[in-house]
């Protein structure tokens, strides 16, 4: 049989506790999911790539079946290359549906073969995004309810005066 591998592609600068909620959701139907950092988008993050994937390594270490990876360019180019099919996104309300249709029609006409398979984070993370946790950690507030301890303790460096 096929081992279904999809990939779960995003900025993740940096990861959060909703990411993870959906990295464990797939986890659990697919064989493998290879969770893949964008590089090349125009602005650079607070983070380095290479420091996105090392606090996303940290938090899925005991699930055995998720990889991180970054790419740079397109993610269906990527895909193809694998000849992977299936992309995850996470859906946390109505407000991400706009964006995530734009996003999941473009993608199939560039690669009509692939489909984009959409998960819900637990209600707990639903209005839990990156911007905002980087926007309390500037102010200095609690992080623990957005993002695991080595990614605060990495928010806190980064801010510090
Ligand atoms: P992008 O910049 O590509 O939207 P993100 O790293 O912000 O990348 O998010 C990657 C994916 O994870 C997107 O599908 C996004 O909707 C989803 N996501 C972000 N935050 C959450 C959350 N709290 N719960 C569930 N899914 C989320």
């Amino acid at each position: 049989m096929t081992r279904k591998i999809a990939v779960y592609p995003g900025s993740f600068d940096p990861v959060t506790h909703g990411h993870i909620d959906i990295m464990r959701r797939a986890s659990a139907i697919f064989d493998e999911v290879i969770v893949a950092v964008l590089v090349n988008r125009s602005k650079t993050g607070l983070f380095t790539p290479q420091e996105r994937q090392d606090f996303i390594h940290r938090s899925v270490a005991d699930i055995k079946n998720v990889r991180v990876d970054s790419f740079n360019g397109l993610l269906v180019d990527y895909m193809r290359q694998r000849e992977i099919t299936t992309a995850i996104r996470g859906l946390r309300a109505v407000s991400d549906l706009e964006y995530e249709f734009q996003l999941a029609h473009t993608n199939r006409m560039l690669y009509p073969e692939m489909e984009t398979v959409f998960l819900m984070p637990s209600v707990n993370y639903v209005y839990l995004s990156s911007t905002t946790v980087r926007e309390v950690a500037m102010l200095g507030g609690e992080l623990d309810f957005g993002v695991p301890a080595h990614v605060e303790k990495a928010l806190r460096e980064k801010y510090k005066k």
